[in-house]
C-alpha cells in the first residue's frame, strides 16, 4: 500500500520545525529516520496530513560531550553513535546495543530520538536509557523542558512528549573509570525485535560490583527496571549462587504478556538467564578495564 496524500515540511532549524508542530500538531508527524514511521505510513496505520522530516536540521544531529555528561542529539543516527569512540567511552551500554538493533542500512538511516520517541517496549535504545537514568530535552512552543528516563516511557509506544513537542537531545551520564557493559537478548532470527532482552552496565571497585543497571526489554508495557537485582548484586561479586538469585528476583517481580512468539512463562524464564548472562558480560569488560587501565 501507500501512504495517504500528506504535506512534506522540511524544515531547516528546531525553532521552524516547533512553529510547524504547533501550527499542525493535530495533524503531523514527526519524520526521522523514518524506520518504524514510514512502514506505519504504508500500511496507513498512521495518517498524518503533514509530515516534518528533522533531517535538515544539522544542530540535532550531533554528539558532544560536556565535563560531566554524553549529549546525543535526537537526529544522531544509530549508525554514527555505534561508531562513535566517545560513545564507547562514556556509555558503554550505549554501545554495547547498537550491534543487536536491526541490521546494518536499518542503523544507517533510523535515529537515536527515532527509536526512543517509538518507545517499544521490545526496542533495545528505551531500556539503554532507563537503565542509564538518561534525561530527555523536549522542545515545543512552551520552551524546553528535561523529563526523566523513568517518566519519559508511559506505556506500550507511547511518551510524555506533547503532540506540539520535539525530542530534542538525550544527556547519558558519563561512565566511571572501571565500567563495562554488555546486551544479551533471544530473538526467532538475527536482526528481528528480540523477544526479550536484557541490559547491564557494572562498574568494578575493588573486583566488586557497584553501581549495577540492569534493564529488561520484552517483559512489560515499558522498559523494566531491575532494581531488585541490582540492590542484590552491588557490593558483591557476581557469583552464580549470588546471580542465580538475582534472577530469581527478576523472575518474581515481572509479569510479561505471552503472544504467538512465546508465551508468558519463556519470557520469564529468559529473563533471568539473559540478566546472568549479561552482568557476568558487563563484569568481564569492567574487569578487563580495569587491568588494562593498571
Ligand atoms: C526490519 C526492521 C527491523 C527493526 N528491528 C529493530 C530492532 O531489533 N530493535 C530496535 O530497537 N528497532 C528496530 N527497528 C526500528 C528502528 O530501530 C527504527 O530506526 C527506530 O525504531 C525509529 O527510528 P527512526 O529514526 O527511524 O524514527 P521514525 O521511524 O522516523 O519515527 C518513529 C516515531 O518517533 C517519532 N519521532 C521521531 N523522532 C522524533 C523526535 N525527535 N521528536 C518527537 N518524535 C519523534 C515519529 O513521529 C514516529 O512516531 C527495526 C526496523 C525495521 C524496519
Amino acid at each position: 500500500m501507500k501512504p495517504v496524500d500528506f504535506e512534506l515540511h522540511r524544515p531547516a532549524t528546531t525553532d521552524e520545525a516547533i512553529a510547524l508542530l504547533a501550527e499542525h500538531a493535530a495533524e503531523a508527524k514527526v519524520l526521522a529516520g523514518g524506520q518504524s514511521l514510514l512502514p506505519l505510513l504504508n500500511f496507513r496505520l498512521a495518517r498524518p496530513d503533514h509530515l516534518i522530516d528533522l533531517g535538515r536540521i544539522a544542530g540535532l544531529a550531533q554528539l558532544r560531550r560536556t565535563q560531566d555528561e554524553l549529549v546525543v542529539g535526537a537526529m544522531v543516527r544509530q549508525a554514527q553513535a555505534e561508531r562513535s569512540p566517545a560513545v564507547a567511552a562514556h556509555a558503554p551500554l550505549l554501545a554495547a546495543a547498537f550491534p543487536n538493533i536491526a541490521h546494518p542500512p536499518i542503523r544507517n538511516r533510523g535515529t537515536v530520538g527515532g527509536s526512543l520517541a517509538h518507545a517499544d517496549p521490545a526496542a533495545e535504545l528505551p531500556a539503554v536509557a532507563r537503565a542509564l537514568d538518561a534525561v530527555f530535552v523536549a522542545a515545543g512552543p512552551r520552551g524546553r523542558r528535561e523529563i526523566t528516563s523513568r517518566d519519559f516511557f508511559r506505556a506500550n509506544l507511547m511518551t510524555d512528549l506533547e503532540a506540539d513537542e520535539l525530542l530534542v537531545e538525550i544527556r547519558f551520564s558519563r561512565a566511571a573509570p572501571h565500567t563495562g557493559a554488555d546486551f544479551q537478548e533471544v530473538g526467532r532470527r538475527r536482526g528481528d525485535f528480540a523477544l526479550v532482552g536484557a541490559a547491564a552496565q557494572v562498574t568494578v571497585d575493588d573486583g566488586l560490583l557497584s553501581d549495577v543497571r540492569i534493564c529488561l526489554t520484552g517483559v512489560a508495557q515499558t522498559p523494566h527496571r531491575a532494581v531488585e537485582a541490582e540492590d542484590l548484586l552491588t557490593g558483591h561479586a557476581p557469583d552464580p549462587a549470588l546471580l542465580a538469585r538475582a534472577a530469581d528476583a527478576i523472575r518474581d517481580t515481572i509479569d510479561p504478556s505471552g503472544d504467538l512468539h512465546a508465551t508468558a512463562g519463556y519470557r520469564r524464564d529468559v529473563a533471568g538467564v539473559l540478566m546472568t548472562r549479561a552482568v557476568t558480560g558487563a563484569h568481564r569488560r569492567a574487569t578487563e578495564t580495569a587491568a588494562e587501565a593498571a
